[in-house]
C-alpha cells in the first residue's frame, strides 16, 4: 500500500518527470525473450559478511556455495545462468539489479542464509503490483513484475515442500530486488530443525544445500514450462 502514500506518489511523479535524477532508469517491460536466463544473486560479499552462522562460517560464503551448486544444476539442464558474483567481492545492490536487468532475466533469485527460524524463507517484494509504464521508477521497477514474482514464489514453495523442506512465505521490502525488472525472489536458507526444534542441518551443511539446490532447480524447470507464467495481464 506504499503507493497510496502522498509522498511516494509525489516521488513517482517527480521520478517520471525528472529521469536524470534517478541512479538509472529501468527499461520498459518487454515481451519475454526466447532465451530463458536465470540470474543467481549470492547476497553479501567482501566486507559485507552477512550473518555469522553457528558453524563458524560467514553467511556470504554459504550464499556463494549455494549459488555455485544451483548454477551447476541449472547449467546441466540447459539454462543460461548469470551470477552477480563468483567470488568474495562486495557488489552494490544497484549493480546487482543492473546485472539482472541487463541479462533480461526470466528469473532472479537472491540467496541469503540465517541462523534464525527454520527451513527456507521465501520473500517476494512487498511492493503493490502495478501496471507497467514507459519508464518504471528505478527503486520500484519490480512493482510491474510483482504478480509474476508471486507466481514464482508459489512454484518454488511447492517444489521445496514437495522435497520435504519446511517453507515460510513472506513479503517484505527488498532493496535491490525492487529495482529488478524480472520475476524475482529472495531465498533465505535457515537451519533445518527436527520435531524437537533441534538443529539437524546448518545453512552451510553440504547435504542440506544440495537438497535445497535440487528443489530450486526443479521449481525453475517447472516455472519455465508454466503457461501462466506469461499471462496477458502481466508485463
Ligand atoms: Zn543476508
Amino acid at each position: 500500500m506504499r503507493w497510496s502514500n502522498p509522498t511516494t506518489a509525489l516521488f513517482l511523479v517527480l521520478a517520471l518527470r525528472v529521469p536524470a535524477q534517478q541512479p538509472q532508469q529501468a527499461p520498459p517491460p518487454s515481451t519475454p525473450s526466447p532465451r530463458f536466463v536465470v540470474v543467481l544473486d549470492a547476497a553479501h560479499g567482501g566486507d559485507d559478511t552477512g550473518a555469522h552462522l553457528s558453524s563458524g562460517q560467514l553467511e556470504k560464503s554459504a550464499n556463494l556455495a549455494l549459488s555455485v551448486r544451483l548454477r551447476s544444476l541449472l547449467t546441466a539442464r540447459g539454462f543460461q545462468v548469470v551470477t552477480t558474483r563468483e567470488n568474495d567481492t562486495f557488489i552494490d545492490l544497484n549493480r546487482r539489479a543492473e546485472l539482472a536487468n541487463h541479462a533480461n532475466a526470466a528469473v532472479c533469485i537472491t540467496l541469503h542464509a540465517t541462523e534464525s527460524g527454520s527451513g527456507i524463507h521465501l520473500f517476494a517484494s512487498s511492493l503493490a503490483p502495478a501496471n507497467p509504464t514507459r519508464f518504471m521508477p528505478w527503486k520500484t521497477a519490480q512493482a510491474a513484475w510483482e504478480t509474476r514474482s508471486l507466481g514464482l514464489a508459489g512454484a518454488v514453495n511447492s517444489s521445496l515442500a514437495h522435497a520435504g523442506l519446511t517453507v515460510t512465505l513472506g513479503r517484505i521490502p527488498l532493496p535491490g530486488i525492487e529495482s529488478m525488472t524480472c520475476p524475482a525472489l529472495a531465498v533465505e536458507l535457515g537451519p533445518q530443525r527436527d520435531a524437537d526444534r533441534k538443529v539437524s542441518a546448518e545453512p552451510d551443511t553440504p547435504d542440506y544445500q544440495a537438497q535445497v539446490a535440487s528443489a530450486l532447480a526443479a521449481a525453475i524447470l517447472e516455472w519455465r514450462s508454466d503457461p501462466n507464467r506469461t499471462g496477458a495481464r502481466q508485463p
